[in-house]
C-alpha cells in the first residue's frame, strides 16, 4: 500500500531539478517538483535503516536489520533534511499539482495573519 505511492506516474524523472532546494520547476517538463525526504526505520526495533530507491521503490541496503534481524521496515516522511539523517535518508522528486500549491499559499497567509495578531497583543 505504501509502495504504490512511490511508483512514478510521470515519464520525466526531473533529473535536472537540484536536490538541495526544497522545490523548483523542472527545466525539462515545467512541473513544480518538490524534493521529499524519507527515513526508513526498522518496524521491530525502530532504528534507522540505510535505504535507497530502486525502480521507484524504497529498499533497505541490507535485507536484515543489523540490530534485531528483522526484515520489516516502515517509511517515515521528513519535513526537511538535517545532517544527522543525511546518510540514512532517501529522497524522491514529487510533482506538486496546482491545487496543493494554492492550498499551501492560503495556509501560509493565514499563519502570517495570526502571527501579526499575536504581536499586536504582545
Ligand atoms: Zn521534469
Ligand atoms: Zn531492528
Amino acid at each position: 500500500m505504501i509502495f504504490d505511492f512511490f511508483i512514478t506516474k510521470h515519464e520525466c524523472t526531473h533529473k535536472n531539478v537540484p536536490v538541495d532546494v526544497e522545490e523548483a520547476y523542472c527545466p525539462d517538463c515545467g512541473a513544480l517538483v518538490k524534493n521529499k525526504w524519507y527515513l526508513v526505520r526498522c518496524a521491530c526495533c525502530n532504528i534507522k535503516r540505510k535505504a535507497h530507491i530502486e525502480y521507484s521503490h524504497i529498499k533497505t541496503d541490507t535485507k536484515f536489520c543489523p540490530n534485531c534481524g528483522s526484515t520489516d521496515f516502515y517509511v517515515e516522511e521528513l519535513s526537511g533534511i538535517n545532517f544527522m539523517d543525511v546518510h540514512y535518508a532517501v529522497f524522491k522528486k514529487v510533482v506538486i499539482n496546482q491545487e496543493h500549491q494554492i492550498t499551501r499559499q492560503i495556509w501560509v497567509e493565514e499563519e502570517c495573519e495570526e502571527q501579526k495578531l499575536l504581536s499586536v497583543k504582545n
